[in-house]
Parts: structure tokens; sequence; C-alpha cells
């Protein structure tokens, strides 16, 4: 798996346009941004790899393109089909940026299993990937890095279900990915497995 880090002109000022952030540094602080990420990507990259290797049991093959964009455009989204993530948020602890790309890779990776499954599913197995970041990289949990009133309805219900899986049954590095997804599908409720994720901005762009 091929990790490329871009910064492009023309998605930013389309962003710059639809958020109504325009300003004049954009590039700038994009292309500042991207020199940070991709230095702490390389550096943890032998680990990050291991990582999905680990999980997902094969070598990854293709190329996931990840275009930064500046910090208040406040996005995380992947597009899974053309393999590629956005990025642009301030940073919550250290490491995450990593944990948020990592996040939005493992949905590009979950996309091509194809078991049926409930997107909320996804989601969660998503979110305790992140919380291993943090654990390992930062010392700290994915609880302390999302409040829970900043969080959609959906995302809530995603983190509540992944730090509970992770208290009772541990971190998701020691779990089978398809045993997971089917753990998850057989234990939630019909009530937490029907919720979906909002319609938004970017899911309106087909990204999610
Ligand atoms: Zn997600």
């Amino acid at each position: 798996m091929k990790i490329i880090f871009f910064v492009d002109e023309k998605k930013i000022s389309f962003f710059s346009k639809l958020l109504k952030i325009e300003k004049k540094d954009d590039l700038k602080e994009a292309k500042k941004e991207l020199v940070k990420i991709e230095n702490f990507w390389r550096q943890n990259e032998p680990f990050l790899e291991g990582l999905f290797l680990k999980l997902f049991n094969e070598e990854l093959t293709g190329e996931i393109k990840i275009f930064i964009f500046p910090n208040d455009f406040l996005i995380g989204a992947s597009e899974t089909v053309g393999q590629n993530i956005l990025f642009g948020q301030p940073s919550r602890t250290t490491n995450f940026s990593l944990a948020i790309i990592t996040h939005e890779i493992c949905h590009i990776i979950l996309s091509k299993n194809k078991n049926k499954r409930p997107i909320i599913v996804d989601e969660i197995i998503c979110l305790m990937l992140e919380d291993y970041i943090y654990s390992v990289l930062d010392k700290t949990l994915l609880s302390d890095v999302w409040k829970e009133s900043e969080l959609d309805f959906f995302h809530l219900n995603a983190m509540k279900v992944a730090i509970a899986e992770i208290s009772e049954n541990g971190p998701i590095i020691n779990r089978n990915i398809n045993n997971l997804i089917d753990a998850l599908s057989n234990k939630l409720s019909d009530n937490i497995l029907n919720i979906k994720p909002p319609s938004g901005l970017i899911n309106n762009l087909g990204i999610k």
C-alpha cells in the first residue's frame, strides 16, 4: 500500500468556496501542514503498516491519496472507490492526524470486504482502530479526544459501542476483523444497527 500526500489547489479552492472560508494563505498553510503530517506518517510507517497487515491479514496493494487542507476546514473523510482521503483539522493530540488518516484508511479497506453488514459496524471498527493509535502513540483514549457533546447521533453511538467493546474484549489489535464484524452484527440491537450517518455536506459530495 502506497500512501501519497498531496496539496491540491483546485480541491482547496473548491472546498474553501463550499465551506465559505476563503482567505489568502490557504495554499501555504496546507503545504506547511503536509510537511508536518507526512513527517509524522513516515516516522511511524513501519508501525502503521504492521498494524494494517496484522488486522487485515493481507498485503495491501494500490495507492491511497491523502489530500491535505488547512486546519480550519475541519475535514476528515474518505472516498472509498477512488481511495482518496481528505484531511484538514487542528491536532487534538500529537498523532491526531495519523489516527484520523488511519481511521479513513480503515474505511477504504473495509469497503473491499463485501460481507453484508450495517454501516455503523464499519464506523465502530474504524473508531476502535483510531483508539488503538491514540493509546499506543499518545497514551490517551478515544473518549479523551472526542467530547460526546460534539458528535452527531451516528458517531456518538458508534463511539460508545467502540469504547464498550474495547473495555470488554481488549484492543482491536488482538481481534480478528471478520470475527469482530460478526460479533458486533450479532450482539448489537437493531436500534443501534439501524442508525445511519447524517446526510451532510460531505455525504452529498459522495464522500463518506
Ligand atoms: Zn468514520
